[in-house]
């Protein structure tokens, strides 16, 4: 109940964030778009569980660190795109991060801890599209299976940070959790 409440709140503070965006960028014409980029939509019925399942076969274990590597630099990308409009607009760079991914229904995301406690991040994901398809298609696993999700944010806390950070999934939606959710502490 209490997480169900929370959720609300970030959603809530999401809206407020996409109102300053959305107006700029209408979509229409056979495209979406949304602060100056252009997307396209997949079904997670397919996406990522397949590609995940072909990495795998291909690669084995080293699959999941391909998706995590790819993943790590679109967050880096992110951070260099969404820096610039955060200061314009006096947003969190978070707050970007977190309506975007939110309006392209990657998830519902929410940062709990942002390096005061010895530069450790703590990251919450409701509904990751990740872990959504690995159930659709495979159930429950045992073991977290946002990998790409992961490398995405540890690209963008890095960038923050300016430092290499390691990184896990402590709770995953996949392996039973209510949500996921991601630390990452510096490398000593
Ligand atoms: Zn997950």
């Amino acid at each position: 109940m209490k997480d169900e409440l929370n959720k609300n709140e970030v959603v809530n503070k999401i809206k407020r964030t996409l109102e300053l965006f959305q107006a700029k960028n209408p979509c229409g014409g056979g495209k979406i778009t949304l602060i100056d980029r252009r997307y396209v939509m997949l079904s997670t019925d397919y996406f990522p569980f397949d590609i995940t399942r072909d990495l795998e076969e291909i690669f084995n274990a080293a699959g999941d660190t391909l998706l995590y590597k790819g993943g790590e630099r679109i967050g880096k990308d992110l951070y260099a795109h969404y820096l610039p409009m955060a200061r314009t607009y006096g947003v969190d760079i978070w707050d970007i991060i977190s309506a975007v991914g939110w309006f392209f229904g990657w998830g519902t995301g929410t940062v709990i801890e942002s390096g005061e406690n010895d530069g450790r991040y703590r990251i919450r994901v409701y509904d990751s599209f990740e872990a959504d398809s690995f159930l659709k298609r495979a159930g429950n696993t045992e073991k977290p299976v946002c990998h790409f999700m992961r490398g995405v944010l540890n690209g963008i806390v890095e960038s923050i940070e300016g430092r290499k950070y390691s990184s896990k999934e402590d709770k995953c939606l996949a392996k039973g959790d209510g949500f996921c959710e991601f630390v990452f502490e510096p490398f000593k």
